[in-house]
């Protein structure tokens, strides 16, 4: 007998095709909100921010030294030349340098007029009013221009930059203490089954807890949307119908998990086609084959799969990259992904895109290199815990020997 051993579904969508197709869908909210710079973290620029002044504002020094007139000094050997006075960070500029003299300069001081080069302190040596200057030095060298991060005027950030630390920063040196950003996504979500118990009840036979709603959260409000737990919903057409309802009241996106595959208790699908408009709900993904995209009157609606590793690479994989651009992230972040040998052979028919658990570690040659976390029943979310990465297998590979290249994708970002 011939067992054909693949994945191929004829009626499925590629991950790349159903991106695309959801990338058309997406507009950001037109409501923007003026906060706070701290307020502010997570969130993205609805205006571009422009510099109201030079930065840095004056001509200042990058070294602990002595400021001078380069043409002063000789081209071999030592130059001696006088010096008083000392300028801090902070002190109004001195008075212009006489030919012939130094002053004594801290970093981020404002150089007098005449100066245009400073000398490190470990290169000069000082006897009372007067300080030698050993050779070698260049014309203009630890001197930072006015402007030269920034000139007055110019785009200092565009619309559409999520502002994270760095940012923050910035708009805090130009002097600006609340910025225009685009108003919190509002995501409302709720997790359907007749098996599901909430925490805090006690576990009925045949019952299991419901983790989605608390992957979830996680994930919506680590990237600074808000969210709204509408908790769990039976497997039944009117419960789903009101929740549907209730959502796209108060949110600009509905997520649900569960029922969407084509089980007798699987309601999703069917309403949202009689409520709104189903888009696609069958992707070559592995795990999350089942997956709708819709409408909900003017909300977003993605109805991801019930199994919570499924929930998760589909999010990561489809939802997270739509949310984002609905907030106005403009470009996307990025989630770049790095080619690693793996210790371990992963298992893989062709036919769809695999996200498979794997463990980035550092090998004691130095080498990083990557392996599965194990069993990748699409039911075992304690894989996504041990995991740091995603390995994406693309959608025609078949099983990986030990030592071959994959792609993996990080979980974390440093910054
Ligand atoms: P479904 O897509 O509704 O057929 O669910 C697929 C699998 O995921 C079933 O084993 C469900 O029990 C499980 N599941 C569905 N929703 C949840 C949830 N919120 N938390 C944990 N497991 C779930
Ligand atoms: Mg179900």
């Amino acid at each position: 007998m011939n067992t054909i051993n693949n994945d191929y579904d004829p009626q499925s969508m590629t991950v790349d095709q159903a991106r695309a197709v959801i990338s058309r869908h997406l507009k950001p909210v037109d409501s923007t909100m003026r906060v706070p710079v701290r307020t502010a973290l997570n969130r993205f620029l609805a205006e571009d921010v422009l510099s109201p002044i030079d930065v840095p504002a004056h001509v200042n020094s990058a070294m602990d030294g002595y400021a001078v007139r380069f043409a002063d000094l000789a081209a071999v050997g030592e130059t001696e030349l006088t010096t008083s006075a000392t300028v801090l960070a902070g002190d109004a500029p001195p008075p212009p340098l006489a030919p012939g003299q130094a002053v004594r300069i801290m970093t981020g001081a404002a150089i007098p007029e005449n100066a245009d080069t400073v000398v490190m302190q470990e290169q000069t040596r000082r006897e009372g009013d007067r300080v030698w200057i050993q050779p070698g030095q260049h014309n203009g060298q630890h001197v930072r221009q006015a402007g030269e991060d920034l000139h007055k005027g110019a785009t200092a950030l565009r619309r559409g930059k999520r502002l994270r630390a760095a940012e923050l920063g910035l708009i805090a040196s130009l002097g600006i203490g609340e910025v225009s950003v685009f108003r919190p996504l509002r995501v409302a979500f709720f997790s359907t089954g007749d098996e599901l118990a909430s925490i805090g009840q006690p576990l009925a036979e045949g019952q299991i807890y419901d983790s989605n709603r608390y992957t979830l959260h996680g994930m919506l409000t680590a990237l600074g949307f808000d969210c709204f737990d509408l908790g769990v919903v039976r497997d039944h057409p009117v419960a789903i119908e009101n929740a549907f309802e209730e959502a796209s009241r108060m949110a600009d996106v509905v997520i649900t998990s569960g029922g969407v595959s084509v089980g007798e208790a699987d309601f999703i699908k069917p309403l949202l086609a009689r409520m709104g408009e189903v888009v696609f709900w069958k992707i070559a993904i592995k795990p999350g084959r089942p997956l709708a995209y819709g409408h909900l009157g003017p909300c977003h609606f993605f109805g991801l799969p019930g199994n919570p590793v499924a929930v998760m690479v589909t999010f990561y994989a489809f939802v997270r990259d739509a949310l984002l651009t609905l907030a106005g992230a403009n470009p996307l972040p990025i989630s770049p992904r790095w080619v690693l040998r793996t210790t371990t052979p992963l298992k893989k028919a062709p036919g769809r895109t695999e996200f498979q658990r794997g463990i980035v570690s550092q090998d004691a040659q130095g080498e990083w290199t990557v392996r599965s976390t194990g069993n990748q029943g699409s039911g075992i979310l304690r894989s996504m815990t041990e995991a740091n990465c995603f390995i994406v297998l693309p959608q025609d590979r078949g099983s990986v020997e030990a030592g071959d290249e994959v792609e993996v994708q990080l979980f974390e970002g440093l910054v």
